[in-house]
């Protein structure tokens, strides 16, 4: 084990981050010379955080570094598919399925499972509130609130599920951007005053990191805006209002103000709100005139999906829990409503959906008999096509 609470990428692949019944399972299988069977196991959920009608699915890229070498056939969704629970028939939809001798893949249920349901919580999460931001700009703030160990996870997570920026500089690495912040209030507190820290804040920093001034940490926020402009002039590009619970009243009369302020004083900057931001308050924060969101705990905390993982398939006969849908399947979504459409893996052609357009085949193979059989692709092209999907998605808590 490490020096912190965390296993090494070491103990996962030795199965030491697994459930000890899956080894105990396994010792049965060895005993009785079974588990060498080849069963088909899918990845399911029943059900979505908030009554969510629709997820998005990450953490493929986690699954393959595990599997890739064993002797398993990996059939999943692309990351940042956006994904229905069941299909129009009530049929659970597999995200992924495992093909191979049940013995060679037991012990990673924990870990594979780990590995796409928190990520995919917090992309799904992410999605939402940015869907709720339209063309305003998200910021996920959010990896102090969790273990530092996942960091990277939680910022690739928010960022393939449309945040604009992340803050952790490992996970930017990862992801191919730059990281993005503002500046703490410990700045003003050790300078003594926002004047003090907005000047060197301008002084010190290269030219290339946009100007956003933390307007709430000693005074009124109209009134630190304009000590901000007073120190950084026309190179001011936003002032941030993290405005603390306590003293908050009503966050959007506060920006209203601001935003007035700063208009009749001739001072050209955006407005960044943080704290307890969510998909249900960014709307009346953005008519406001907010033009980006500093999210934290929402996204990095978001509740975790559950999927789980069922053999449906023994040498090649159905076979399922109760409550599960036996059988290998091919699974299909309509690319306009996102309606999908689970079908026996003998179906050959596709589906109409009930709005008349042809539905397409969603699962692709990612690895067979252990070798990789796709490219990997870069983070950005995840998030793109996922925005592409998000402008299609419903949103219910964004009406009335
Ligand atoms: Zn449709």
């Amino acid at each position: 084990m490490n020096a912190f609470h965390t296993a090494s990428e070491d103990d996962i692949r030795k199965g030491r981050t697994t459930d000890v019944y899956f080894k105990n399972a396994m010792k049965i299988f060895e005993a009785k010379g079974l588990g060498g069977e080849s069963v088909v196991a899918e990845f399911t959920t029943t059900s979505l955080p908030e009554d969510g009608t629709w997820g998005v699915f990450v953490g493929l890229d986690d699954v393959l570094s595990l599997l890739e070498g064993l002797p398993v056939d990996l059939y999943s969704l692309p990351e940042g598919t956006i994904f229905r629970p069941r299909d129009t028939q009530g049929v659970l939809t597999p995200v992924m399925f495992l093909e191979g001798p049940y013995k060679e893949f037991c012990i990673y249920e924990t870990p594979l499972l780990g590995f796409i349901c928190h990520p995919s919580g917090i992309t799904t999460k992410a999605a939402r509130v940015k869907k709720a931001a339209g063309d305003a700009g998200v910021m996920s703030f959010g990896i102090r609130r969790m273990h530092p160990a996942i960091a990277p996870s939680i910022d690739r997570s928010a960022y393939v599920g449309g945040c604009d920026a992340i803050s952790c500089i490992a996970g930017a690495e990862e992801v191919g951007v730059e990281p993005t912040g503002t500046m703490p209030h410990s700045l003003t507190i050790i300078f003594g005053s926002p004047e003090d820290a907005f000047r060197a804040y301008h002084e010190v920093l290269p030219e290339d990191i946009k100007r956003i001034a933390l307007v709430d940490t000693y005074h009124d926020e109209t009134l630190e805006t304009f000590m901000a402009s007073e120190a950084v002039g026309d190179k001011l590009y936003g002032v941030r209002l993290d405005t603390p619970s306590s003293r908050r009243g009503d966050l959007i009369k506060i920006v209203q103000e601001v935003k007035w302020e700063m208009e009749v004083r001739g001072i050209d900057a955006t407005i960044i709100t943080s704290g307890g931001m969510n998909e249900y308050n960014i709307p009346p924060l953005k008519k406001a005139g907010v033009t980006s969101f500093g999210v934290g705990t929402s996204v990095s905390n978001a509740r975790t999906i559950n999927f789980a993982m069922d053999i449906v398939e023994k040498e090649g006969e159905p076979a399922a829990k109760r409550g599960k849908f036996s059988g290998k399947k091919k699974v299909f979504r309509c690319p306009e409503c996102l309606a999908y459409k689970n079908l026996p893996w003998n179906t050959t052609a596709a589906p109409t959906c009930t709005c008349g357009v042809e539905m397409e085949p969603m699962l692709k193979r990612y690895l067979r008999k252990g070798v990789p059989t796709k490219e990997r692709p870069p983070v950005s092209e995840l998030r793109n096509k996922q925005l592409l999907q998000l402008a299609k998605a419903e949103a219910p808590w964004l009406e009335g």
